[in-house]
């Protein structure tokens, strides 16, 4: 049997990693950090109960993600709660498909070739009447798919949008790790081996040949390479292939990776139930035109957590100091909730910035779609020579880009080639 070398720890990295070692493939993961899982962790100190900084829903009945959870003993939860939406400090409940966004249902459905989103926006919704609705296209685009709509695939969101269902999102009981932890057991168990603390910067590769080396200049030798590392990585060239693979650079560029941000604020009580100038009743999410502008609780679970998001192409702009974007997520839930700093400050017990723009080891969020995707996916999802393999969750063409679904999906399918 191989031996096949597995570059990255993540759901993708980890799940093909199980699969090759239980049908006796000899496996080593090689991981940049000191821990496994890539975009999925929790927080354990600081905060009252555990907290995800990086993949946190199930969004939609995700089978892959729902069998191995189920496998894993973990539960999912059905988002519960009401969603609200405050748009020039009008506050409403419900989400924001309103008729002009039936509107823009209804031109996307007449739409025969792809383009990208402010192209179609600019042809078909221009003028003062939809300048809000162009507004909120873009928020939803940024915010959901941390999408440049200047890139991102009119066709894609089409798709994407069809499917938005908020019944059907699911918190992971205890966590997304239960699902890491649970996989890398199973590799250790089939024998295979995970090396943390080891960046690779190098792949020197021929037919049935890799040699693959990591920062502190330790070399390992196997038949085939899976590379897992996120779209930002190989999009930044972090690692080297040797020789050099200039279409796939190409490639990679063409693909979309947006950037997101993340907030935790633990507060004391779950003062926007009652205590707020706006109050926001049983809240589960609220979509909002503030500078970090969608905001969601734990519900069903009571922790009085509030998580901030803020996604796309300006969480690239500035290098963005953790206390300047904690300023703007203060002056955010005060013009949310009619507060004064003072008064959201006081209240809160324990807060984090997640800003994976700058994680050496992801430079940025997750994929999205753009109009040149898939046939940049036709490339770089095809096995080079039978040796050399990328995959992740970037590396996926079907409904669930971006998600962990995706990433789960896309291990599968190349250790489903391999074998
Ligand atoms: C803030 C945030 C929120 C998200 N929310 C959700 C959500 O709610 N639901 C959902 O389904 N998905 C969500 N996602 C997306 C989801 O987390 C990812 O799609 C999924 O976890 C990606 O798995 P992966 O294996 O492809 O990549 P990763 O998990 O990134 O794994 C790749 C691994 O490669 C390692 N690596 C990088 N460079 C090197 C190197 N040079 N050498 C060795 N190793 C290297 C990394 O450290 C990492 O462990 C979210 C992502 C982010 C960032």
């Amino acid at each position: 049997m191989s031996h096949i070398i597995i570059i990255g720890s993540g759901a993708a990295g980890l799940m093909s990693a199980r699969m090759l070692s239980e049908k006796n493939h000899s496996v080593t993961i090689l991981e940049a950090r000191d821990r496994i899982g890539g975009r999925i962790h929790k927080l354990t100190e600081k905060f009252s109960r555990p907290v995800e900084t990086g993949a946190e829903f199930i969004h939609g009945d995700q089978s892959l993600t729902l069998a191995l959870l189920r496998e894993a003993n973990g539960e999912a939860m059905k988002v519960q709660g009401n969603y609200y939406t405050l748009n020039k400090g009008e506050l409403e409940q419900g989400d924001f498909m309103d008729d002009q966004w039936g509107e823009l249902t209804q031109a996307l459905n007449t739409l025969t070739t792809d383009t990208d989103m402010a192209s179609f926006l600019d042809r078909h919704f221009r003028g003062d009447t939809y300048q809000d609705l162009r507004n909120r296209v873009q928020r939803f685009a940024e915010g959901f798919d941390t999408a440049d709509i200047h890139r991102v695939s009119a066709l894609a969101l089409r798709e994407e949008w069809s499917g938005t269902d908020e019944e059907h999102q699911y918190h992971v009981r205890d966590g997304y790790s239960t699902l890491m932890q649970y996989l890398a057991e199973k590799v250790k168990k089939a024998g295979g081996t995970i090396l943390l603390s080891s960046p690779v910067h190098e792949i020197e590769w021929r037919e049935g040949h890799v040699k693959v080396t990591t920062d502190s200049g330790r070399s390992i030798e196997g038949d085939n390479v899976i590379v897992t590392v996120p779209l930002g990585v190989l999009q930044k060239g972090t690692i080297r292939f040797t020789p050099d693979l200039p279409q796939h650079r190409t490639a990679f560029q063409a693909m979309g990776f947006g950037g997101v941000i993340k907030f935790l604020f633990e507060f004391n009580e779950p003062f926007w139930e009652d205590h707020a100038s706006r109050k926001l009743k049983n809240l589960a999410f609220l979509f909002s035109d503030a500078d970090i502008p969608t905001w969601w609780t734990q519900l069903p679970d009571q922790t009085p957590l509030l998580t901030g998001w803020f996604g796309g192409p300006r969480t690239f702009n500035a290098h963005h100091q953790t206390g300047d974007l904690f300023a703007k997520a203060i002056a955010s839930l005060q013009y949310i909730f009619k507060l004064t700093p003072a008064e959201i400050e006081s209240r809160i017990r324990h807060w984090h910035i997640a800003d994976w723009t700058q994680d050496p080891f992801t430079h940025g969020a997750y994929g999205y779609t753009t109009v040149e995707t898939s046939s940049a996916l036709a490339l770089v999802t095809k096995p080079i020579q039978d040796t050399l393999y990328f995959a992740g969750e970037a590396m996926y063409e079907g409904p669930s880009m971006g998600t962990v679904e995706a990433a789960l999906t896309s291990g599968k399918e190349v250790a489903n080639k391999i074998m």
